[in-house]
């Protein structure tokens, strides 16, 4: 039997009605690297955009360990609880090494993933970060458009990718534990003045009172940094995402959050500004591939780096004669 082909403008319109059996055909089109795909998702993401609702878009980062999927599966199911739509993405460039990501794992959120009001989906897989954010990004566009209002996107809180996150989220949450020097917890100083909230985790049992005395620890310590473009004071708090506690605390936080951007208008410029940078990135982007998938660059390029590992020609000159190769050609 012929299989039939993909129609965007059905598949465009179940995601709308909120079909997520499409939503995630739709985020697999996204993803794929097949050239075909990509220009049915870019259709796709087209028709989804004018449907994309009011939402907030929640960046999550923390070491390994420190207790994410823990802490999304309480956060999202109170959200789902109080009527909210929660969509969980994950961005970890490592996962086309891992072969399947630690994040985002339904596996880790059993709870969640059975809720009918939340919609998890692990990383997209990518040799570069570029292009696992790119996905993540475009795949925001559809959660929303599928009617999600709460987008949380989690990271590991190693490497590049909290920055990579935070170019895409409203608001950015660390999850720290009590009791760990900065230097044992791998946390970098960018990533503490990135925050909009720092979450102490594992406050619960013998670990309460140090998660106690490390919130003060934080609430000092974050007095030494500048103050913040969107005017909000970074917020410092305790919770067990195990017994549930302290996560409404959370999510005020964050609708305060809300309401003093949108009034003071750094929300939207914010927005504004990540649109800005998503499309200089989009066209690097592709220029960049362009490049490297032209087939005189590819058989003049192998050459060249065996010449030049003979020097026998410079980095420069084989550069300049690859970029003009082409020039010549269009
Ligand atoms: P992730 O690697 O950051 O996603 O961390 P996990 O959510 O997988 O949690 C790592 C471990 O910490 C698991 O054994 C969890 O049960 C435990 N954990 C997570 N949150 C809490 C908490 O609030 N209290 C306690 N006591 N343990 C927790």
């Amino acid at each position: 039997q012929k299989k039939q082909p993909l129609d965007i403008t059905i598949l465009a319109n179940d995601i709308i009605a909120g079909n997520h059996t499409a939503l995630s055909k739709g985020i697999t089109l996204v993803e794929s690297t097949v050239l075909k795909h990509q220009e049915q998702a870019q259709l796709l993401i087209e028709k989804c955009l004018a449907h994309a609702n009011a939402s907030i878009r929640i960046g999550i980062t923390g070491v390994p360990g420190v207790g994410k999927s823990t802490f999304i599966e309480s956060f999202g199911s109170y959200l789902t609880g109080i009527g909210k739509k929660v969509a969980v993405l994950a961005v970890d460039p490592s996962s086309s090494l891992s072969h399947g990501s630690i994040l985002g794992d339904k596996t880790r959120m059993s709870e969640l993933s059975q809720d009918k009001n939340a919609f998890i989906r692990p990383s997209a897989s990518g040799d570069s970060l570029g292009g696992v954010a790119r996905k993540t990004r475009e795949a925001i566009i559809l959660c929303e458009a599928a009617g999600f209002d709460t987008i949380i996107i989690e990271t590991v809180g190693v490497g590049q990718s909290e920055t990579v996150v935070h170019s895409m989220v409203d608001f950015f949450l660390l999850l720290k534990l009590a009791g760990a020097g900065d230097e044992l917890q791998g946390i970098k100083r960018g990533i503490i003045e990135m925050a909009d909230t720092i979450v102490i985790n594992k406050a619960d049992g013998k670990n309460e009172r140090p998660a106690r005395l490390a919130k003060t620890a934080f609430a000092k310590a974050l007095h030494l940094y500048p103050p913040k473009d969107s005017s909000w004071t970074p917020k410092v708090s305790t919770c067990s995402a195990l017994e549930h506690k302290g996560i409404s605390e959370i999510w005020k936080d964050i609708l305060s959050y809300k309401t003093l951007t949108q009034e003071n208008g750094y929300f939207i410029s914010k927005r504004h500004e990540q649109n800005t940078y998503w499309l200089l990135q989009t066209i690097e982007n592709s220029l960049k591939e362009n490049f490297y998938r032209d087939p005189v660059v590819k058989e003049r390029l192998p050459i060249l780096l065996e010449q030049l590992s003979k020097n026998t020609i410079s980095p420069f000159i084989a550069a300049r004669e690859l970029l003009a190769l082409r020039k010549n050609d269009h």
